[in-house]
C-alpha cells in the first residue's frame, strides 16, 4: 500500500531521543524543548513561540488567549478539521461557520464581508467596541482562518476585514508550517497561531503543537498556563486554572531533529506537487487553486474530480491510500444546528468530489508515477 501521509524519520531523531533516555530528561523539562520553540520561531520569524502537547491544545488555549467568553461566536470555514470547532466549543462558545471558495478551498472572503454587513452591527463589551450578531446581539469575538492544505487566502483582505469589525485573529495554521503570504509565514498574521505536529503533518513529533505570538505577555501567560500556571517552583503555588498542555522534551527531541529537515520536506512536497500536477491538471482533474502571493507548503495533496467514490475504490483496489475531504462542519451532528453562512453550499460539492492523494515527503519518484498512472488508467476506463 502507498500510504496517504507518513512521518519521515531519516535525520538526527534516533540520536536526540537516545540523548534524552541516556541523560533521563524525558519529560516536560529539558533543553530539547526550549531549542525546538527557538528553532521554529526562528523559522516562521515569530517572536515567540510556546509548545504544547499537541495542536488541538495549542488551539484551545490560543483562543483563551484570545479573550475568547461563554457564548460568543467565533468564525470559521465550513470545510475544516473538527478540531478547529472543537476547541471553540470546549470553551462554551459557538463556530459560526462560512463557506469556502470554489477554487481555493478556503474561508469564501465575499461571503465573510456580506455576512458582517447584513448581520451584524456594531455594539461594544467592556467598554471596548466589538462587533455582535442581529439576531441574538451576542459577541462575535474571534475569527480563526484555517490555512486549509497548507494555501491561504487573501491575508491582506483578511486582515483588514478583521481590523474593521474588531475580531481578534487566531490562526488555525495547524497545516500550514512553512506556508507564507508576500514572505511572511502563516501562523504570524493573527494576534495568535498555531503549528500541528501530528504524525500526519509536514514534520512530526508523534503528537504535539506549537503558540505561535509576537506578544510579550501573551507568550508569557502561554507557558504560564501550559505549565498548571505553578507560580513557585517549590511551594505548590498556582495562580489560576492551568492545564498540563506542555510538550515533553523526548517529543521536542524528534522536533529538533525534524526541524534540521524542514527545508528538505518543504522542497521535496513541491517536486511532488509538480508532478502530479504536470500529468493530471486537466477540464476533468482539477487541483486547489494557490490564492496570488501566497507560497504554499502542499501539505496534502487533493484533487477535484467528477466521480470520486469510484476513483477511491479504484485507487484502494490498487493499494494506494487515499481519503475524501472532510465532512463539512455543518453536516456534523454537533454543529448541524449553528449558523452556517453560504450561497450554494460549495462546501459539499468539494466533499463530494474532493480526494487527497499520497503526499508523504519520503515517497520515491515511482511511487508518485503509479499513483499517476493508476488515476489516468481510472480515467481511460470510466
Ligand atoms: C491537524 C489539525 C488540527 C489539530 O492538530 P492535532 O495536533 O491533531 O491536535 C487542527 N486543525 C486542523 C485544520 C488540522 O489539520
Amino acid at each position: 500500500m502507498i500510504p496517504l501521509s507518513i512521518p519521515n524519520i531519516s535525520g538526527n531523531e534516533w540520536q536526540y531521543v537516545k540523548d534524552c533516555l541516556d541523560t533521563g530528561w524525558i519529560s516536560s523539562v529539558g533543553s530539547y524543548v526550549n531549542k525546538f520553540e527557538n528553532d521554529i520561531a526562528l523559522f516562521v520569524d515569530a517572536k515567540h513561540a510556546i509548545a504544547a502537547m499537541n495542536g488541538s491544545a495549542a488551539l484551545h488555549l490560543s483562543l483563551q488567549l484570545a479573550g475568547i467568553q461563554r457564548e460568543d461566536y467565533v468564525i470559521a470555514p465550513n470545510i475544516t478539521f473538527v478540531a478547529t470547532c472543537n476547541t471553540i466549543s470546549y470553551h462554551g462558545a459557538n463556530p459560526l461557520l462560512i463557506d469556502v471558495d470554489q477554487y481555493t478551498w478556503q474561508m469564501d472572503l465575499d461571503l465573510l464581508e456580506e455576512f458582517l454587513l447584513n448581520e451584524t452591527h456594531l455594539g461594544e463589551r467592556e467598554g471596548r467596541p466589538c462587533t455582535r450578531l442581529n439576531r441574538d446581539n451576542k459577541a462575535i469575538s474571534i475569527i480563526m482562518p484555517v490555512h486549509v492544505l497548507g494555501n491561504m487566502c487573501d491575508m491582506d483582505r483578511l486582515m483588514q476585514i478583521a481590523n474593521q469589525h474588531h475580531l481578534t485573529v487566531v490562526e488555525d495554521s495547524t497545516e500550514a508550517l512553512g506556508a507564507t503570504f508576500k514572505g511572511r509565514h502563516a501562523g504570524t498574521f493573527g494576534l495568535l497561531g498555531t503549528s500541528s505536529f501530528n504524525g500526519n503533518k509536514l514534520i512530526s513529533t508523534g503528537g504535539g503543537g506549537m503558540i505561535f505570538t509576537n506578544d510579550e505577555a501573551i507568550a508569557k501567560q502561554a507557558k504560564h498556563l501550559t505549565t498548571q500556571a505553578k507560580t513557585d517552583p517549590f511551594e505548590y503555588m498556582h495562580d489560576e486554572t492551568g492545564y498540563n498542555y506542555r510538550l515533553v522534551n523526548i517529543l521536542a527531541a524528534v522536533g529538533c531533529a525534524q526541524m534540521e529537515q524542514l527545508p528538505k520536506f518543504l522542497q521535496r512536497k513541491k517536486s511532488i506537487d509538480s508532478m502530479y500536477r504536470n500529468a493530471l491538471e486537466s477540464d476533468t482533474i482539477r487541483f486547489q487553486k494557490i490564492t496570488p502571493h501566497v507560497n504554499p507548503n502542499n501539505w496534502l495533496h487533493t484533487i477535484w474530480v467528477e466521480n470520486q467514490r469510484g476513483l477511491i475504490k479504484h485507487l484502494l483496489d490498487n493499494e494506494i491510500q487515499c481519503r475524501p475531504f472532510w465532512v463539512p462542519m455543518n453536516q456534523l451532528p454537533m454543529y448541524k444546528n449553528n449558523i452556517y453562512f453560504t450561497k450554494s453550499d460549495v462546501s459539499n460539492h468539494v466533499y463530494h468530489h474532493c480526494i487527497s492523494i499520497p503526499s508523504s515527503t519520503n515517497l520515491t519518484d515511482d511511487q508518485v508515477n503509479q499513483v499517476i498512472d493508476s488515476i489516468i488508467s481510472y480515467g481511460k476506463k470510466a
